[in-house]
């Protein structure tokens, strides 16, 4: 199949691809059209291929949301090369792991990250700055002096085609055991589900889809393939600050935005009104508080919700905004080519009304975790739902112990593993206590040592050299021992309840 952004380029390639909105007032965006990007992603497919690149190599790119990135998105794949996107918000020995257990032959990063990516020298890879500033609006990219002899070889990589059976991406996503797994996604995968997606959403080249979630996760960098395809435009805003993300929707017209439940409370928060080209925000990665959904129920808020996940390269299930008026609270019907069954733990299938675990078939399924067996396009969620009598699901609770905080997924045993290296620590149990604003927060129940003594300000400084924000305790408190059952497993559900009725702040 012909590479996307090169069909694109030459279908309409003077339609707009990417717009960089300002947060500073009458600051005009920084807009590029298909045949702009297109050239910007040749070259950097070919700086890429000079630095040492072939078919089948990962890549890694730790590079903030905005022209840079969308243009690797785009010279990766039209190389044949495998993307790693890493996780900015991740310390420097989470992104290690990373890096080494993609084994990324070279990483693409921003200047701000260069004291992380010093700690990792030592590794196998080559490391890259971003290799020049970007130029808005071109075909030429004005301001840029290329050499002449580069110009002409970046001649070479304005086309392209790709596999639907290759891996586009290895996304990484927490692990139950502690330790994420990089989830391999294909460049199939990415089409069946624009393809779906626009079934159900509606698509129109007039769009232009508002995207402020990062690219390392699947609702991100999703959108930035389907807008080729649908031949829209992805919008990337400046900054990851919801407060500004109304203007800069209204500035740059957007029709469409992706959210988590955090972004929407805190742009309602902050006074949110949807500019009047607003079509849909289409919101998911994670369970909605009743107290949100109440809220956007009665602004009449154009919101879809959708059951996704990186397994299945992001919507699994939408409901429509006129399904989640009409029955707040459903994730609604999978999308076109996908199945949904609920199983129970013998993996039968259940009738309507009961609850079991989620299992996913169809295109969209991922071809497997990296060192894993193939999932043969069938995925076990892990999550617990069922299906009403029309056929629309509903989540009830998220895989196993998994905490979402702000749309970033923590799982409780990579953070107690954290906490157990501390010297005085016998034993914790960390779990998600429900909060207005960020869905849930990290909070640990400690068994302290006999003998020793920490407090809570200590061992939260402790895991903060240790883990990424996100995945901090921002409650911790100590116990003699921690609740158990008779078989001597921790009771996360009691060590919860008890968290939650103690809550101080
Ligand atoms: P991720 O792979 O990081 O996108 O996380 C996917 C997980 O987020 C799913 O397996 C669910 O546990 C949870 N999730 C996603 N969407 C929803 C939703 N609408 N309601 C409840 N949980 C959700």
């Amino acid at each position: 199949m012909r590479d996307w952004l090169a069909a694109a380029a030459a279908e309409f390639p003077e339609r707009l691809a990417l717009i960089c909105p300002h947060i500073e007032p009458d600051t005009p965006s920084d807009s590029y059209t298909y045949g702009g990007l297109n050239q910007f992603a040749a070259q950097q497919a070919l700086r890429l291929k000079r630095a040492g690149v072939q078919c089948g190599d990962r890549v890694g790119v730790l590079v903030p949301n905005g022209i840079f990135t969308t243009a690797l998105i785009h010279a990766v794949a039209r190389l044949g090369a495998v993307l790693v996107p890493l996780n900015a918000r991740l310390i420097a020995d989470e992104l290690r792991y990373q890096v080494e257990a993609a084994a990324c032959k070279l990483v693409v990063f921003d200047p701000s990250h260069d004291t992380t990516i010093q700690s990792m020298r030592s590794l196998q890879c080559a490391f890259y700055t971003t290799f020049s500033s970007p130029y808005s609006d071109a075909p030429l990219l004005p301001g840029e002096t290329y050499l002449v002899e580069e110009a002409a070889d970046r001649q070479i990589y304005l086309d392209g085609d790709l596999e639907l059976d290759a891996v586009q991406s290895i996304v990484f996503t927490s692990g139950t055991t502690g330790k994420p797994k990089g989830a391999q996604i294909t460049f199939g995968n990415l089409y069946h589900s624009a393809l779906a997606s626009a079934e159900r959403l509606g698509a129109s080249p007039d769009d232009r889809w508002f995207c402020p979630l990062p690219f390392y996760h699947v609702g991100g960098l999703s959108i930035y393939f389907r807008s080729c395809l649908y031949g829209s435009a992805v919008i990337v805003p400046e900054y990851s600050m919801t407060e500004t993300f109304a203007q800069q929707m209204r500035v740059s017209e957007a029709t469409l935005v992706s959210l988590v439940p955090t972004q929407l409370y805190r742009m309602l928060e902050a006074g949110f009104e949807p500019p009047k080209s607003l079509r849909l925000i289409l919101l998911g990665g994670g369970a909605a508080t009743p107290e949100l959904v109440a809220r956007y129920i009665e602004r009449n808020l154009p919101i879809a919700l959708t059951y996704g996940l990186t397994e299945c390269a992001s919507q699994v299930a939408t409901a429509t905004p006129d399904q989640v008026r009409a029955k707040p609270g459903t994730v609604g019907k999978p999308l076109s080519g996908t199945t949904v069954r609920i199983v129970d733990e013998q993996g039968r299938n259940l009738p309507e009304g009961e609850y079991g675990e989620i299992v996913v078939s169809g295109a969209t399924v991922m071809r497997g975790y990296l060192g894993q067996a193939e999932t043969n396009g069938t995925f076990h969620t892990g999550d617990i739902g069922y299906l009403d009598a029309d056929g629309d699901i509903w989540i009830v609770q998220r895989r196993s112990d998994l905490i979402v905080s702000g749309g970033e997924n923590v799982y409780p045993s990579e953070v107690e593993a954290v906490l157990r290296q501390h010297p005085a620590v016998e034993d914790a149990c960390v779990v998600g206590i429900a909060d207005a604003e960020w869905g849930q927060r990290v909070a640990a129940m400690v068994a302290l040592r006999a003998g020793e003594t920490v407090t809570e300000g200590d061992l939260i400084d402790f895991s903060r050299e240790r883990l990424a924000g996100y995945k901090q305790p921002r409650k911790i408190v100590f116990v003699d021992e921690l609740p158990q059952t008779a078989s001597g497993k921790i009771q996360r559900r009691n060590v919860r309840e008890w968290l939650m009725n103690n809550q101080k702040n």
